[in-house]
């Protein structure tokens, strides 16, 4: 340690390894406009999961450009890629994200809801940061490596439809992630904090219900109802809830209600499902039972049933070692400084929101000590420039990711990073129009160096990713990874069938 430091104070040496460590941070800024550039074009032009061409593309030209040897088409998903660049271990991965939502058209940089395109697609998961920012992580890393000579690989991998599509989960079905000794990631958000929790794992089944159609007034007798089958089915699951675990959730939407016409017995209806527990068994369980329902709301109207598994997510198996490693690199990282102009704007964003505190009731319940105070104050803020402290992973937060399965796979950890104002929702019409700002740009390149410096921090002690793998074993407790989406399963777009 104290060599570390009379090393770091010797800027007269040149090249140290922390000098190289500078320069190879100082390489994002350097070439930080076509990252930002990057986030704004995939911002430009949301796509659904599995349906990222444009994003995908901009992200391989980037990559070839930048010198990383791409692959395409990763576990046979046109979307999904990566770019790698050294040689031996430790092979450490970096996560992106780029897929948008349903539904959350914005105009970029307003604090009033207006769409772009009315029901059009937008960025309000922030994902447009997520990719771009993740390629300059991994871009610094391949500087470190290129300048110091040092054994190691870093992998980007670009990752198509997590909302809705669990694109990790079918990658890691296919054994992508196997190259791996460990990986790393973040996501868009309030804070810059460690994510090191556990999520929850899920289902998704869509349950298809065919009947009989029918004149509603003079033959009802003749139709069977498939529109009846689905409500059937809702009130049979309302009576589960009370006899699940009380972590479990189970939502619904009805995605076909097979028609506009009352004057119709419906002969064709669907609704889509998504089950979540802590544990994959435990999702899976409660799924096997809701399937059961919709077979007895199959025989209540004499309808046929069609049972669809579309996806499934493992839950997060959270890493120490690596959550620690991340923590030392955000504070040691310069923070960004947010200007008069981004206070302003994130202010009129707050004025915005009705339901302060709807995303974080469960987090703040969860934390404890000087953590809980950190987070209290930083919702007192409307932006966050801080870094909050580290806490051993102690917790299950109620949402589910699709890096769960990468971290069964290897020891995986995560962060978050300020690129919106305190309250802002995730899934929300104010984080898309946050998307291409100044606040979101500033947190793009910060969560990139992040990134980076944690790459290089394993570069240089792969004894770290040892014992993170030995911390992944022990929270397997003899487990290996089982993928939750059967093998006849393909990824497809989350589309009403
Ligand atoms: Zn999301
Ligand atoms: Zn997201």
């Amino acid at each position: 340690m104290l060599l570390h430091i009379i090393i770091y104070k010797s800027s007269g040496w040149g090249n140290s390894m922390d000098e190289l460590k500078e320069k190879a941070l100082a390489a994002i800024d350097e070439k930080k406009d076509l990252f930002l550039d990057l986030s704004d074009y995939i911002w430009d032009n949301p796509e659904l999961a599995y349906l990222e061409f444009k994003s995908a593309a901009a992200q391989i030209e980037l990559l070839r450009k930048l010198g990383f040897e791409v692959t395409e088409e990763l576990a046979g998903i046109k979307t999904a890629f990566k770019g790698q660049y050294g040689h031996g271990h430790p092979v450490v991965g970096i996560l992106g994200e780029f897929d948008a939502l349903s539904n959350l058209s914005q105009e970029a940089g307003i604090a009033e809801p207006k769409p772009v395109v009315n029901g059009g697609n937008g960025h309000g998961c922030g994902h447009n940061i997520f990719g771009a920012s993740s390629i300059a992580g991994a871009y610094t890393a391949m500087q470190y490596l290129k300048e110091t000579g040092k054994e190691g690989t870093i992998i980007y991998y670009g990752c198509p439809a997590e909302e809705g599509g669990s694109g990790k989960a079918f990658m890691a079905r296919d054994g992508v992630f196997d190259e791996l000794d460990c990986a790393i990631a973040w996501h868009p958000g309030n804070a810059n904090s460690v994510m090191n929790v556990s999520t929850l794992a899920n289902e998704q089944i869509r349950y298809k219900f065919t009947g009989k159609a029918s004149h509603a007034a003079a033959s009802p007798h003749l139709g069977r109802s498939a529109l009846d089958a689905v409500e059937l089915m809702n009130v049979g699951v309302q009576f589960l809830r009370e006899h699940v675990i009380p972590e479990a959730r189970i939502h619904y939407a009805i995605t076909n209600t097979g028609g506009m016409s009352p004057n119709v017995v419906q002969p064709y209806a669907e609704v889509l499902y998504l089950v979540r527990a802590p544990k994959n068994p435990e999702c899976d369980e409660i799924r096997q039972r809701v399937d059961d329902i919709a077979r007895g709301a199959a025989l209540m109207t004499g309808t046929k049933l069609e049972i669809q598994f579309v996806k499934a997510c493992s839950n997060v198996v959270p890493n120490n070692v690596i959550a620690q490693e991340i923590y030392k690199s955000m504070n040691d990282v310069p923070i960004p400084e947010f200007s008069d102009e981004d206070y302003e704007y994130a202010r009129a964003i707050e004025a915005t929101i009705e339901t302060k505190g709807s995303m974080y009731s469960a987090l703040a319940r969860a934390l404890k000590g000087e953590a809980k105070e950190q987070f209290l104050k930083m919702l007192e803020s409307p932006l966050y420039d801080k870094v909050m402290p580290f806490v051993p992973f102690d917790r299950v937060v109620p949402a589910s990711s699709d890096v769960g399965d990468v971290s069964w796979v290897v020891p995986t950890a995560q962060f978050n990073a300020c690129t919106m104002s305190a309250h802002t929702a995730n899934h929300s019409w104010q984080q898309t129009a946050q998307g291409k700002s100044d606040i979101a740009h500033k947190g793009l390149i910060y969560a990139g160096k992040v990134l980076g410096e944690t790459a290089m921090r394993l570069f240089d002690e792969p004894e770290t990713v040892e014992a993170a793998k030995q911390e992944l074993l022990e929270r397997l407790g003899g487990n290996k990874y089982v993928s939750p989406i059967p093998q006849d399963v393909k990824p497809a777009p989350l589309v009403s069938e």
